[in-house]
């Protein structure tokens, strides 16, 4: 696509560089910019210093005497969340999308760096710059998979976009702010999603296959904060199935890669605001970490409903049991050693009895910084000193493990 070309449409898909081969890394689009060796300084699982960025970002890091920072990062207040009009075709009501149109409507960007999906899977994101409002209800809803979002910085550069959004997942936004200050952008507003389990959009298809007759149909899926994944067809039907009936053992061991299972940062802590379902009990979680982040929900004005979230139940058992189960793994997937009998009767009562709100937030992030010690321990021990902040320590510690020689 020419530049003139490129400068008129409301969605611009460059065509991006290959990638240079890099062990744990997911392809956030470093590696396809001219001066690749910027990976070393901007990339999460080399040698990420969270607390520098934080304060950078934020004007101070997270401070775990606050409420909830140890477990989400620097915050000024979350809330619970929806569109009073949900949008059709968005992961939950489009809050995400919602706040890229209002900054394009409002003419406080040039454009706004996201993922679409792609013309012949809609299952794989990927990366556009949207420079008008009516470009980003195409990007709404939840591609599985990971795409070089960073890599059309150089095209934005190009364009003269030098006010700019950008939504993204958190190795993304990592190496985003780890170079914010060489990109010579005059504004930049950084809308985050929380991320987690997230593999290639090839294995995701064979989870697919697992699903359904016929995976072609399934237009979207949802792990749901009440322990079940959503899934919807292309003929308007809905399934829900609980977390414990899903078809696990059946998918390959190593069908999480060792990035997503070792990522340090589960709410995006480094985005202006996070926009997530975790702490939402059914509705969407909204973290609101800094000015800019209020500035970006108030755009939102009379649009959003918003409440104070909700918490109950208690997160130690869960935590402790999923910490065996990824034990007993040894570096498979984590499945529960309970017998097929009791399976549909758990699925039943977990939402019921199981933590919910910020509580099951809390449970998540800790079950995720656990299985990050667990197999960096057991597959790269030497890197652990590099890609394991102190605050991964702190929320680990309760469960017994702790930092060894070298770690
Ligand atoms: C792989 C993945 C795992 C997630 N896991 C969790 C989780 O465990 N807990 C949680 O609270 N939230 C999670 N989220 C976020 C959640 O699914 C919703 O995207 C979020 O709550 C926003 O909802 P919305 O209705 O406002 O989004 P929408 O308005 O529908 O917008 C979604 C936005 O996400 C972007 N997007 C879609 N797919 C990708 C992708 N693969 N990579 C980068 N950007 C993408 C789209 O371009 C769009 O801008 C995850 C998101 C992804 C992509
Ligand atoms: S910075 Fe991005 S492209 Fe480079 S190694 Fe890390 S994830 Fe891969
Ligand atoms: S789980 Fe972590 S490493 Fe994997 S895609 Fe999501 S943010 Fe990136």
């Amino acid at each position: 696509m020419g530049k003139s070309e490129l400068a008129n449409a409301s969605v611009l898909r460059p065509e991006v560089r290959a990638a240079e081969p890099r062990e744990l890394c997911t392809d956030c689009g470093i590696s396809r910019s001219e001066d690749t060796k910027r990976c070393g300084r901007a990339c999460q699982f080399i040698k990420p210093d969270y607390a520098l960025l934080e304060q950078r970002v934020h004007g101070r890091a997270r401070d775990p005497s606050r409420t909830d920072e140890l477990h989400f990062g620097p915050l000024q207040r979350m809330v619970r969340a929806r569109l009073a009009q949900p949008k059709p075709g968005a992961q939950w009501t489009g809050i995400t999308t919602r706040i890229g149109e209002r900054l394009l409507e409002t003419g406080a960007v040039d454009a706004v760096l996201t993922m679409a999906p792609d013309p012949n899977d809609s299952w794989r994101p990927v990366p556009v710059l949207v420079t008008a409002p009516s470009g980003m209800a195409a990007c709404r809803g939840m591609r599985m998979g990971y795409a070089p979002l960073l890599a059309l910085l150089e095209t934005a550069r190009e364009q003269g976009f030098r006010r700019l959004a950008v939504i993204g997942i958190p190795c993304q936004v990592y190496a985003l702010r780890s170079l914010e200050d060489e990109l010579g952008l005059e504004r930049l507003y950084v809308v985050g999603t929380p991320c987690s389990d997230n593999t290639t959009t090839e294995n995701f298809h064979k989870f697919l296959e697992l699903l359904s007759a016929d995976p072609s149909t399934i237009t979207y899926l949802e792990f749901r904060a009440d322990y079940h994944v959503e899934l919807r067809f292309t003929d308007g039907r809905k399934k829900e199935i609980p977390f414990l009936m899903l078809p696990l053992s059946k998918l390959p061991g190593d069908f999480f890669p060792m990035t997503c299972r070792t990522c340090v940062d589960y709410t995006n802590v480094l985005a202006d605001i996070t926009v997530g379902y975790m702490g939402g009990e059914g509705q969407q979680w909204l973290i609101v970490r800094n000015g800019r982040g209020e500035e970006l929900l108030a755009l939102l004005g009379d649009e959003v409903i918003i409440e104070a979230p909700g918490s109950s139940g208690k997160r130690r058992g869960p935590v402790s049991g999923f910490m065996k189960n990824v034990e007993l793994a040894a570096g498979g997937l984590p499945l529960r050693s309970m017998p097929n009998w009791l399976r549909p009767l758990m699925g039943w009562l977990m939402p019921k009895i199981g933590p919910r709100g910020l509580e099951f937030a809390r449970a998540r992030v800790e079950m995720k910084a656990v299985e990050t010690v667990l197999h960096l321990r057991r597959a790269h021990p030497r890197r652990m000193k590099y890609m394991i902040p102190d605050h991964v320590w702190r929320l680990v510690e309760p469960y017994g493990i702790r930092k060894g020689d070298g770690e």
